[in-house]
């Protein structure tokens, strides 16, 4: 359901304990084999130059690779501002070498690299939902609002007033990059980066859209419908393809999570797809054996106790669980304890017949004042019991 991010030593194709330098070689073999100027139209090809790229920057830094290490992509989420690959926040990324090195031998330096002002896909949007403890188990739909924005339909997305048109940015020519060489040791360096001017697109706004003041979008709050499926767990995430933040220059939008908070139960208590809960069994059934009602989240269930059945007998209703995420037939077992029930309050009548019944079944009531008139009940045993009878 999710799509997961990969593995950044897995995508550079090298050994978690990689030094810099291999790397660095393995990033230089990817980044000649997919970038876009040897691979013009082929987004797979972007897609896999951006992931490598994405690695590298942070498995050639130490401290962005220790904390990677440490917390995998986690270390990264949540930071990165528009405009990055996909939110990933490439600031202090050093491609200097790789590049300056890459387009010395292969593009005789003379070409820009990476195009920044290519499509890009819009940042996710994170959102939560409150469900109860059936609707988790069973599914639901929920309806959340939340505020979202759109392309502006005055000027379709491109913030220039109606009439009048984008301009090719003067300072990039387009290109929506910068070019500036560098002298060092080694030589010229030729650097690259996104033209101050237009932010990149390439285009600059003459007379802004009144809509939306130029930026091309316009935030509404609206309703959006969130499928949760059978099984979820507090804390799972549902995502909703293209309800995210708007893409850039054409890219997609990002997507939306909404996280799933799941109320607690009075009776039920939840652990994966197993769910347990208490039944109080009273005396009677527990030493005759009988019937319990038992409350499952699929209605009532007659139980049969078995005689002679202790407190906290715990029994497995199968199937009576959870169904799991994966196949909404496969359901995890409800764990019933089944606790012999102590009455609080009895008639004199029902306290009478207790006591008789006491009698009959080793006189417990009078154990402490037998002891006292110097029977011991270890030695007196059950024939002590029989002497009592019709006492
Ligand atoms: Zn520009
Ligand atoms: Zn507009």
């Amino acid at each position: 359901m999710a799509q997961q991010k990969r593995d950044y030593y897995e995508i550079l194709g090298v050994a978690k304990n990689a030094s810099e330098d291999d790397i660095k070689k393995a990033y230089r073999v990817l980044a000649k084999k997919y970038h876009p100027d040897m691979n013009p139209d082929d987004a797979s090809a972007a897609e896999k130059f951006k992931e490598a790229s994405e690695a590298y920057a942070v498995l050639s830094d130490p401290e962005k690779r220790r904390q990677y290490d440490q917390f995998g992509h986690a270390a990264f989420e949540g930071g990165g501002g528009p405009g990055g690959f996909g939110g990933f926040d490439f600031s202090g990324a050093d491609f200097t070498d790789i590049f300056g090195d890459l387009f010395g031998d292969f593009f005789g330096g003379g070409r820009s690299r990476a195009s920044r002002n290519g499509p890009q896909r819009g940042a996710n949007l994170r959102a939560s939902v409150r469900i109860t403890f059936e609707e988790a188990v069973f599914g639901t739909e929920k309806e959340i609002e939340l505020t979202l924005k759109d392309p502006c339909k005055k000027c379709n997305g491109t913030g220039a007033k109606p009439g009048t048109s984008t301009e090719t940015c003067s300072k990039c020519g387009g290109k929506g990059q910068v070019v500036f060489t560098q002298q060092s040791f080694f030589g010229t360096v030729r650097n690259v980066q996104t033209c101050p001017d237009c932010n990149g697109t390439g285009k600059v706004i003459k007379e802004k859209c009144p809509d939306c003041l130029g930026t091309g979008y316009i935030a509404g709050r609206k309703k959006i419908s969130v499928t949760i499926p059978s099984g979820i767990d507090n804390g799972q995430s549902v995502r909703i393809r293209d309800k995210g933040e708007p893409g850039f220059n054409g890219g997609p939008r990002g997507d939306l999570l909404v996280e799933v908070i799941v109320s607690n139960h009075p009776q039920f208590v939840r652990q994966d797809y197993n769910i347990f809960s208490e039944v109080p069994v009273s005396y009677a059934v527990a030493t005759l054996g009988g019937s319990v009602i038992i409350d499952t989240v699929d209605g009532k269930v007659i139980y049969d106790v078995k005689a002679g059945t202790r407190t906290d007998t715990r029994v497995r209703l199968k199937g009576k669980g959870v169904p799991t995420l994966r196949d909404k037939n496969i359901r995890g077992d409800h764990y019933v304890t089944l606790v012999v029930d102590v009455p609080e309050k009895l008639s004199k009548e029902a306290k009478d017949l207790l006591r008789q019944f006491d009698e009959l079944t080793g006189d417990t009531l009078h154990a402490a004042e037998r002891l006292e008139k110097g029977h011991d009940p270890d030695k007196d045993g059950k024939g002590k019991k029989k002497k009592l009878f019709g006492k």
